[in-house]
């Protein structure tokens, strides 16, 4: 038995997550979860689950039939994060951007295992998180499909032999519109992603292709890989999740129907590939797959991620601060969606970061002020 804690529990990935946890109810206990905003949600899960310690965005009145622990806002998120318990502990972090950092790293300190939804820790702070998880002797495994059928193409590989990873992207929403069909897209275009359901955030990042650089991020980080050595393919099939290229040409793929329950049962189960409940068979025959360059022409944001690995340090934290107020802009209809990658590139570009220490505390500062800044720029 584990117990498991989730934050961002009524989220996509949360609930996804839930489902695993009722098919494997012998194997995981569901000890702590973090509540954003949506109460009615989070009060279904918590009276079927019972966890013994909550947390809850803002304060409220829930009315429970027990009386577990119950804290408030990013305090809260924290103590969820470092609550132990005597078995191992899994942590799942499907929070939304910066806002996971501080979590995974309490959560890391308490010795849980990290399942990591929340790509954006790894994209501000891969090297720190990295240092921290052998340090406290913990694991950590993506919630990510692309980086989820990696780890699957490594298992019994020499990390010397790899050539490339290869990282397959959908296009998201606008894939087949030209940059001049861009200058009008609306948020409601922007959130119809073609193959996968989603939170708004990542459907957005999907759209800029800023999420794919954020995976390439996230990849140097996890697998420990040379970005140089990272490269990104379009597929819109979404079928091919990702794949590895060794030095003898051998490219090794794993492939499977675009579920998110798959690469969340394999990041709790690890190595285990048992049938999922609810998840339909896949067959590939009929399917025709097909793979296009990436151009960074028609997605800039894709080269701004390979930017700001090159300029290093706290530049990832710029690129991330960036986009998470670009795209809060656009989900409020301030911006129009071409503006979020000037918006991310104007920061980029800026000289001032440069001789900012790179740490966990200016990781958060420079964040916050840069999304405050941005918003107040743009906001009323
Ligand atoms: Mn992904």
């Amino acid at each position: 038995m584990k117990d498991v804690f989730i934050v961002g529990v009524t989220g996509s990935i949360g609930t996804q997550t839930l489902d695993i946890i009722r098919q494997y109810n012998n194997e995981f206990n569901l000890v702590g979860i973090g509540i954003g905003n949506n109460i009615e949600l989070g009060k279904k899960i918590i009276e079927e689950f019972r966890p013994k310690i909550i947390s809850i965005k803002n304060k409220c009145d829930l009315n429970l039939s027990y009386q577990p622990e119950i804290y408030y806002g990013d305090e809260g998120l924290l103590k969820v994060a470092s609550y132990k318990t005597e078995r191992e502990m899994i942590f799942v972090n499907s929070l939304v951007g910066i806002s996971g950092l501080l979590p995974t790293v309490y959560a890391i300190k308490a010795r849980k295992n990290i399942a990591l939804a929340n790509k954006e820790t790894l994209v501000v702070a891969g090297d720190i998180i990295n240092f921290l998880v052998k340090e406290y002797n913990v694991s950590l495994l993506p919630i990510d499909s692309e980086h989820s059928a990696i780890l699957e193409c490594l298992k019994g590989e020499n990390k010397n032999d790899i050539k490339n990873l290869i990282i397959t992207a959908s296009g998201g929403s606008f894939r087949n519109k030209t940059r001049e069909e861009l200058i009008n897209v609306t948020k409601e275009d922007a959130l119809k992603h073609p193959n996968w359901s989603m939170g708004n955030k990542i459907t957005i990042d999907s759209a800029t292709m800023m999420n794919k650089g954020f995976e390439v991020i996230e990849a140097h980080y996890l697998f420990n890989v040379p970005y140089e050595k990272i490269k990104t393919i379009l597929h819109k099939e979404s079928i091919v999740h990702s794949m590895v290229e060794f030095n003898d040409g051998v490219i090794k793929a794993a492939l499977g129907t675009p579920d998110m329950h798959i690469p969340i049962a394999y990041a709790l189960r690890y190595p285990n590939h048992e049938k999922i409940n609810g998840s339909d068979d896949f067959s590939l025959i009929g399917k025709n797959l097909h793979f296009e360059e990436l151009s960074t022409e028609r997605f800039p944001c894709l080269a701004y991620a390979y930017l700001a690995l090159e300029k290093g340090g706290i530049y990832r934290a710029v690129l991330n601060a960036a986009n998470e107020a670009a795209v809060k802009l656009f989900l409020e209809d301030k911006i129009p969606f071409l503006k979020i990658e000037e918006i991310i590139y104007q920061e980029l570009s800026n000289d001032k970061y440069k001789k900012i220490e790179y740490n966990i505390e200016n990781i958060l500062n420079i964040s916050n002020k840069i999304i405050k800044d941005i918003l107040e720029r743009f906001g009323d």
